[in-house]
């Protein structure tokens, strides 16, 4: 039987310990996990691709059934180039919920029957945003109880 992937696609800008809990509670549901940065040209980024790479790598280094990835281009596409059927995405809050709901039922339609597979944040992570992560980060604040400590060590180092 074929295996059965999915691609987590986000921005990952940095990557939150929201991100890491959901991605963690969908290994049991797939073969294969690709951890994907969609790249979008027209975005601004607080963090260079390679840096998100490199701190998507380190996160994930011992998890043999999880991979990192970045594309370029419909999110679809590349879920059709790689095999993989279903999409993961996560649900904070009913914001998420709308804005969600459109682009999963577009991205099955313009999928060929690709399924986006929710999960709702567990309540100690639906307030924890990348972007709330890069505002304190630009205030100079402490985002440590918000990002994997790889992460938060780099950015107190660069202080
Ligand atoms: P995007 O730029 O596509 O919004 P993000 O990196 O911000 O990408 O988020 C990717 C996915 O992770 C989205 O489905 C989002 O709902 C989910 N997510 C973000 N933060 C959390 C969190 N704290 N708990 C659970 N899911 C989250």
């Amino acid at each position: 039987m074929a295996k059965k992937l999915a691609v987590f696609p986000g921005s990952f800008d940095p990557i939150t310990v929201g991100h890491i809990d959901l991605i963690k509670r969908a290994i049991p549901l797939f073969d294969e996990i690709i951890v994907a940065i969609g790249v979008n040209n027209q975005k601004s980024y607080l963090f260079s691709l390679e840096q998100r790479l490199q701190w998507l790598n380190k996160v994930f280094e011992n998890d043999s059934n999880i991979y990192v990835d970045h594309f370029e281009g419909l999110t679809v596409n590349y879920c059709n180039k790689l095999g993989a059927k279903y999409l993961l995405r996560g649900l904070r809050n009913a914001a998420d919920f709308d804005y969600e709901k459109t682009i999963s039922q577009l991205n099955f339609i313009i999928g060929n029957d690709i399924e986006t597979v929710f999960l709702i944040s567990k309540p100690e992570y639906s307030h924890i945003s990348s972007t709330i992560v890069r505002e304190i980060i630009k205030g100079q604040g402490d985002v440590s109880k918000f990002v994997p400590e790889n992460i938060a060590k780099d950015l107190e180092n660069n202080k």
